[in-house]
């Protein structure tokens, strides 16, 4: 009989993992604390953030190694970025592309891109025999190990608990992971939280007429201003997901409508224009902010019974636009391994002992791609005609 596994998580990561587990014979559970947001009502939607995120090769190879066909169907409205477009404070844009080659990184929808893989599970199970299921509305609350594997608490609807038995666990229940609270218990897990002094908060550029972009898709737009900054990447409705990144104490001065005016028309005047004053003012006073953390730990997987994946691993700040591509890149690895090892505490085991080095050097180039972005990339050029402007 095949081995059970249940996957406590059905973000990005959870979704995928759970895929290539079901492709590989598993009888996989896959369990969320949310209602399925492909049926959630739209008041429940419009208070998740949507985010659009930058996929690149990293995260398209972990697609493509769990199903290349299906990678294609859920990448396929994907925006390719092929440079960073930099807005100077005088209005100017100049373009910086990636690389000599065409090299470029994808905008895509976040929420979508977790719906559509929900949505290749249930293509999945029209046909195969271990068929994955899906368990919303079902919040991890205790995990115990035994001899046999590892028995699931999980409260249900109405404060209701049950207890499911599997032979094993993947945790990929995000930054403020229970998996890994619940396997700390268990193993001498070095582990370090850490927030940064930055918040993010988002806006909205619409389409133009007809769903005209009114800036370049190609591109991810960066307005950098060191201490703070604003990016854009476009959607494929014409519009643009647009998030402030500034600290905390800036942000949360800012609650009078004509303080985030001044602010916002002397830092980012062609924003101003495009997203308009009056929803510039609305989503400093309304939308919600984000903290930004970093997660380090080690290790990943307590024996052949329980791993982490994802941000629960690895949660990283957003500036190097890596944090899910590293995930989807955990579940190539850790595939990988279960198929070419003999057991699956070898696969785990070697999963610890190379992944941490590789994990530490992505959190660190994350955190340093803050001063790249919002000050580094003014280019030489622009600094010396301001300099000469000056004379
Ligand atoms: P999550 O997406 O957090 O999913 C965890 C799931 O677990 C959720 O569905 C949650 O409901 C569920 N869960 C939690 N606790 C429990 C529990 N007790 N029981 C059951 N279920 C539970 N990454 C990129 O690669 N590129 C980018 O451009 C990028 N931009 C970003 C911009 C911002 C502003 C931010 C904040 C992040 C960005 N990221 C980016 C990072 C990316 O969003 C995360 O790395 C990614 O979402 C992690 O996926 P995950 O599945 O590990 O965790």
């Amino acid at each position: 009989m095949s081995e059970s596994v249940a996957v406590i998580g059905a973000g990005l990561v959870g979704a995928l993992v759970a895929l290539g587990l079901g492709h590989r014979g598993y009888n996989v559970t896959l369990f969320d604390l949310r209602d399925d947001p492909r049926t959630a009502g739209t008041a429940i939607k419009k208070n998740l953030r949507s985010i659009n995120l930058a996929v690149s090769d990293r995260g398209i190879r972990g697609l493509e190694f769990v199903d290349s066909e299906m990678s294609a169907r859920v990448l396929k409205e994907i925006i390719p970025m092929h440079g960073r477009m930099i807005h100077t404070l005088d209005g100017k844009q100049e373009s910086q592309i990636y690389g000599l080659f065409g090299e470029h990184i994808n905008s895509i929808d976040r929420a979508k891109l977790n719906e559509s893989l929900l949505d290749e599970i249930d293509t999945f199970n029209k046909t195969a025999v271990n068929q994955i299921k899906l368990k919303f509305e079902h919040k991890l609350v205790n995990l115990n190990f035994n001899t046999r594997g590892a028995s699931v608490e999980c409260e249900v609807r109405y404060g209701v608990k049950r207890s499911f038995d599997f032979d094993f666990v993947i945790g990929a229940d995000g930054s403020y992971s229970n998996v890994r609270y619940q396997m700390q218990k268990y193993i001498r897990m070095d582990y370090s939280q850490e927030y940064i002094d930055k918040c993010y908060l988002e806006l909205y550029i619409p389409p133009g007429e007809n769903g005209a972009f009114l800036l370049n898709p190609n591109h991810l737009h960066i307005w950098p201003r060191k201490e703070f900054m604003l990016i854009a990447l476009a959607n494929s409705d014409g519009s643009f997901t647009s998030t402030f990144f500034g600290p905390w104490s800036l942000t949360e001065a800012l609650k009078k409508a004509e303080d985030i005016e001044t602010f916002f028309l002397s830092n980012f005047p062609d924003a101003a224009d495009l997203i308009g004053m009056e929803n510039v003012v609305k989503a400093f006073t309304g939308n919600p902010k984000g903290a930004l953390m970093q997660v380090t730990c080690s290790q990943y997987h307590f024996s052949d019974k329980c791993i982490i994946l994802g941000d629960a691993t690895h949660s990283m700040v957003p500036f190097y636009g890596q944090g899910m591509n590293c995930g989807f890149e955990d579940v190539r690895i850790l595939l990988g391994l279960l198929d070419e090892k003999e057991t699956r505490e070898a696969a785990f085991d070697t999963y610890t002992a190379n992944r941490h080095k590789d994990l530490k050097a992505i959190l660190k180039l994350a955190l340093d791609n803050y001063k790249e972005m919002s000050t580094k990339v003014i280019s030489s050029a622009y600094l010396l005609r301001k300099t000469l402007d000056s004379f």
